[in-house]
């Protein structure tokens, strides 16, 4: 037995233990329980994608570990608990649970081995973060992960599509609402190694991030890495202040899932209502936008594509196609 599967192991008991812990303890059904309740969701989801609650205490799992003979050095190295060092960065012999009082959302990777966790508190005035992760381990590459693509990817290659949205609560809303072929790239900007990991199952990304500026800005920063890496691109926006959880809560799942037919967009549109709306009758902001887009057409590898870009876009922004084509030539040969 190696080290890795020692990981696997341990993560794989504390995900039980969590579990256990929300199902059938006081405190898990009283704080743990009813705030997944509140947020809509049932016991079905629950189940399948193995939430579970870490006590409020600093030692329960570490304690209950060593009752079981799980080797302290697995549940360091995965995270689970937190070595405390001194300022020349000694082992000081303190140790404690790194969640504590959160609700646990173990991470899945493809053939379904926890490696992970990300956990959210209930807290409404906590002064650390809303959201932890666990951090880097042998088991764990944040930027290799997506979560919810294990309990997604039969969906994903039935749908030959894939929802990216922001969060876990995200994945698991429509998850429940019955829309399965969706992942979050929870905790990090999308990288490259997640794009790739898309690319084995669909060449198709719909991209739902929040309505708020930090989702717009996320979007057109997902998009160009998508596009760059062979996918095709679409995106829904949402009102402002709605993620995608939010708003199924609020409309419905079939009105939700009308949405998702009815605002979707490709790049091109989404980009140029983006810049059109901010450009309006500036004609030197119009430029710029165009150039915008423009630099997004060049990620696109296939060159099929790019000509039915450069098409719309010139319908878009009502530029005469031959002075486009002339502009992206010019860029172009400026970016490499
Ligand atoms: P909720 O609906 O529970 O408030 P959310 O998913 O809508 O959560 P956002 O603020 O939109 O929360 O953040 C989106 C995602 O980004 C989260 O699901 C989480 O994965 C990650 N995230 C948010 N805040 C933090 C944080 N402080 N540290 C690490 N990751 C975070
Ligand atoms: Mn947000
Ligand atoms: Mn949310
Ligand atoms: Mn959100």
């Amino acid at each position: 037995q190696n080290e890795k599967d020692s990981q696997f192991i341990v993560s794989n008991w504390a995900k039980d233990h969590y579990h256990n812990l929300l199902l059938n303890t006081d405190e898990g059904q009283s704080i743990g329980l009813s705030y997944l309740r509140q947020r809509g969701l049932n016991q079905t989801t629950i189940k399948t994608f193995e939430l579970g609650y870490s006590l409020d205490q600093w030692d329960d799992l570490m304690k209950t570990a060593d009752k079981l003979g799980y080797e302290r050095k697995y549940l360091e190295k995965t995270g689970l608990i937190i070595t405390r060092e001194d300022e020349q960065g000694k082992d000081t012999g303190r140790r404690y649970d790194r969640f504590r009082g959160r609700v646990m959302f173990p991470i899945h990777n493809v053939s379904g081995r926890v490696i992970g966790f990300g956990a959210r508190t209930l807290k409404p005035n906590d002064k650390t973060a809303k959201y932890l992760n666990s951090p880097e381990s042998e088991i764990y590459h944040k930027s290799d992960v997506l979560y919810g693509l294990y309990q997604a990817r039969q969906a994903i290659r039935t749908e030959e599509l894939c929802y990216l949205v922001e969060g876990y609560l995200d994945v698991l809303s429509l998850h429940q609402g019955d829309i399965k072929n969706v992942v979050a790239s929870s905790g990090t900007s999308l990288t490259d190694g997640q794009i790739r990991l898309i690319k084995r199952y669909t060449d198709n990304v719909t991209v739902l991030y929040d309505g708020d500026a930090a989702g717009i800005r996320a979007s057109l920063r997902g998009i160009d890495m998508l596009l760059e890496g062979g996918l095709n691109v679409r995106v829904v926006l949402f009102p402002d202040g709605d993620d995608p959880d939010s708003y199924i809560r609020k409309v419905g799942d079939q009105r939700f899932k009308d949405h998702l037919e009815n605002a979707s967009q490709d790049f091109i549109q989404f980009k140029t209502d983006l810049v059109a709306r901010e450009a309006a009758q500036d004609p030197v902001k119009k430029a710029e936008a165009i150039r915008d887009v423009l630099q997004s057409i060049g990620k696109v590898p296939d060159p099929i594509k790019r000509q039915v870009f450069l098409q719309q876009t010139s319908q878009a922004f009502s530029i005469d196609e031959q002075v486009l084509i002339t502009e992206y030539n010019k860029l172009v040969r400026n970016a490499t």
